[in-house]
């Protein structure tokens, strides 16, 4: 589709954000459905986000992505939260509608969606542990409260994080209990699913000191790293025996809800999962 006068903007803001794949995975479902619209990355700063969101609204783009450091800071800029997003702290996608800035958050769906795709796993009834009280691994642990699981174990590096997920929990009837890394392979023996929200895995051969025997055919490992594409965490649990999945279905339906928040059209999701394998492992089928 040719750029013209009456195309309608979508983008990302982020820093860094040169490394980004949802450019690749928006546009080719805009292309595949012949609509007239773009998606853009733009690199801004912190300092800069307002202003960005304000020209968002100004130039009357359709809305935006938000990824690192952005979550959390739009949360006070935008004119209307929705409720999930309230509830996970983070704001990951903006529409504008009649001149209003609103925020959603996409990311907990996703990884509910990503959860059902690869392991047929609902969340309700489950005991899982989270590794990571960064932004992602708060948004996935109350997520999971707010689907209904039994219980949460979260387990965090830096202990000052957990109180706010441990409050957020607090108001469902899901059991919360925040443990040391160093713990999880003992908690590992009464959980159904393992999910890495930490950095560790970014770079290759990185991983966790967990013993083999804990990785059993019934636990789920979740690793929302999607590059590289097998952590060490995941190649150690499929090797154990556990099912294992990383974070590119995650990602996938998180892009197919906000453009379905934006377009109020179903997402073409077999153009964009596509789109996103080449862009993300240089995939050409
Ligand atoms: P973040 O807010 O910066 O949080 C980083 C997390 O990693 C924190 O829990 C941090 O612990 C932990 N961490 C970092 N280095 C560590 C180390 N050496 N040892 C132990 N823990 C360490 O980042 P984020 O946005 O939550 O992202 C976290 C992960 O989720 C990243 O790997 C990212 O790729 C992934 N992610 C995937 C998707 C997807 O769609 N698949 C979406 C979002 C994020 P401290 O609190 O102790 O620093």
């Amino acid at each position: 589709m040719q750029i013209d006068g009456s195309t309608q903007i979508v983008g990302v803001f982020g820093a860094p954000i040169t490394h980004t794949a949802s450019p690749a995975m928006h546009n080719a479902a805009f292309a595949a459905l012949e609509m007239n619209w773009t998606y853009l990355a733009f690199h801004v700063e912190p300092p800069n986000l307002r202003q960005a969101l304000f020209g968002v609204r100004d130039m009357n783009f359709r809305g935006v992505n938000l990824t690192i450091p952005h979550k959390i800071l739009a949360l006070d800029i935008v004119d209307e939260v929705d409720a999930e997003a309230r509830r996970l702290g983070a704001v990951n996608t903006v529409t504008v509608a009649a001149g209003k800035l609103r925020g959603f958050n996409t990311d907990g769906y996703g990884f509910a969606k990503a959860l059902k795709e690869e392991f047929d796993l609902s969340l309700k009834g489950k005991r899982v542990l989270v590794m990571g009280a960064g932004g992602a691994g708060r948004a996935i642990a109350i997520k999971c409260a707010i689907d209904g699981a039994a219980k949460i174990v979260v387990a965090n590096r830096t202990s000052a994080k957990l109180s706010p997920i441990a409050h957020e929990i607090g108001k469902t009837k899901t059991a919360f209990e925040s443990i040391k890394l160093n713990e999880v392979a003992a908690a590992l023996a009464n959980v159904d699913l393992l999910v890495n929200a930490t950095a560790v895995g970014l770079n290759e051969g990185e991983g966790f000191d967990l013993p083999d025997a804990v990785f059993t055919p019934a636990l789920a490992v979740y690793d929302t790293i999607y590059r590289p594409a097998e952590t060490a965490l995941l190649r150690q649990a499929a090797r154990a025996g556990a099912k294992t999945s990383n974070g590119l279905s995650m990602l996938l339906h998180q892009g197919a809800k906000a453009f379905e928040i934006w377009t109020g059209l179903k997402a073409p999701l077999p153009v964009m999962r596509r789109a996103l394998r080449a862009a993300v492992y240089g995939e050409t089928t």
